[in-house]
């Protein structure tokens, strides 16, 4: 008998319901369990008792929050400090995919296989696309070589700091930006690799980050003991000119992330607010709202930056560097900002 796979459910498109075959939009995420959708698939090739599942949570991602973030982090730490699990295969809607995959790799940093799949119609649609993502997630998980927390939809696996949902509605509707080259013009950038009929064709290194200095299970302890610090997301636009800032400052917000425009620039009305709240001991970070590229260290900026990480990403990273400030400094929750 192989090593265990472990499948956890969260919910989402993936397990999906809607009373027409043919509705892809108009339906009931988070309704089918997770032995239900293992059920479904041509898994022989796996070998008996290869798989354990749990339901971690049953809900539309769009819904994600700390509480069910906390309480699947747990049971990944737990399962990953199994010897006898091999992978990690999490089921989840795809609205906020990307950022449970990178609140993962940056709390965790696991060196075994963690895989996070998803669909984008229900498992009712006449042709669902969640049963050969699933098949490309186990294959996935057990492919040799494979570490870390990796993202797959539609045949293409991405790294959990690229990774961002760029489509509302067709299948591959995920982008890994720049980090690989332009496999199709109709999207589809920037995979890490792929899954094709099963096998897996890496095109570049697995997203393993350092492991911290403490083990998995002590980290996820003090998460869950951990106050989340008040992390707001503003947009520098035409016309933006600090109000919301100043609202959010005055609402006692512990640090914010501003959407940048093009290199990491901000709306010089938006910028005073912002380092008037820092002066007043908010941290602020900048993050591009352009979906490809990373930003390029300018001489004149006044804000620091998290170069390579989405706007959401960014805020998850400096909630978890702001509640790692709370605690010695030797037991860091996650790579530092
Ligand atoms: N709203 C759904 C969710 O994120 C969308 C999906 O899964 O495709 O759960």
């Amino acid at each position: 008998m192989g090593q265990k796979i472990v499948i956890l459910g969260t919910g989402g498109t993936i397990a999906g319901q809607s009373s027409s075959a043919l509705d892809h939009t108009g339906y009931t995420a988070g309704q089918i369990g997770v032995n239900d959708l293992l059920a479904a698939l041509p898994l022989e090739s796996f070998g008996p008792g290869r798989f354990i599942t749990e339901q971690v949570a049953q809900l539309d991602s769009k819904d994600m929050g700390f509480d069910v973030w906390v309480k699947l982090a747990q049971r990944v730490a737990h399962y990953l400090s199994q010897a006898d699990v091999q992978a990690i295969v999490i089921t989840h809607g795809t609205d906020t995919l990307e950022e449970t995959a990178y609140f993962l790799h940056a709390l965790l940093a696991p060196g075994k296989p963690v895989v996070l799949t998803c669909a984008m119609r229900p498992a009712t649609a006449l042709v669902p696309d969640g049963p050969q993502n699933m098949m490309d997630a186990l294959a996935l998980a057990v492919s040799p070589g494979a570490a870390g927390v990796s993202v797959v939809c539609a045949g293409a696996v991405y790294g959990p700091e690229d990774v961002q949902k760029v489509h509302p509605y067709r299948l591959n509707a995920f982008s890994g930006g720049d980090a690989g080259p332009m496999a199709y013009s109709g999207g589809d950038a920037g995979p890490m690799a792929y899954v094709e009929d099963g096998r897996v064709r890496l095109l570049r290194a697995w997203s393993t980050a350092p492991a911290g200095q403490v083990p998995a299970e002590a980290l996820v302890t003090q998460l869950a003991d951990a106050v989340w610090p008040r992390v707001e997301v503003v947009m520098s636009y035409a016309g933006a000119d600090g109000l919301a800032v100043r609202a959010l400052v005055d609402a006692g917000v512990r640090g914010l992330v501003v959407a940048t425009t093009g290199n990491g620039t901000v709306h010089q009305d938006l910028e005073a607010a912002l380092v008037l709240a820092m002066q007043q001991g908010v941290r602020v970070l900048r993050a591009t709202r352009c979906t490809e590229g990373r930003m390029l260290p300018g001489a004149d900026q006044h804000l620091p930056a998290a170069p390579g990480l989405n706007p959401v990403k960014a805020r998850i990273a400096l909630m978890l560097a702001l509640m790692r400030s709370n605690q010695d400094s030797s037991r860091s929750i996650a790579a530092g900002v």
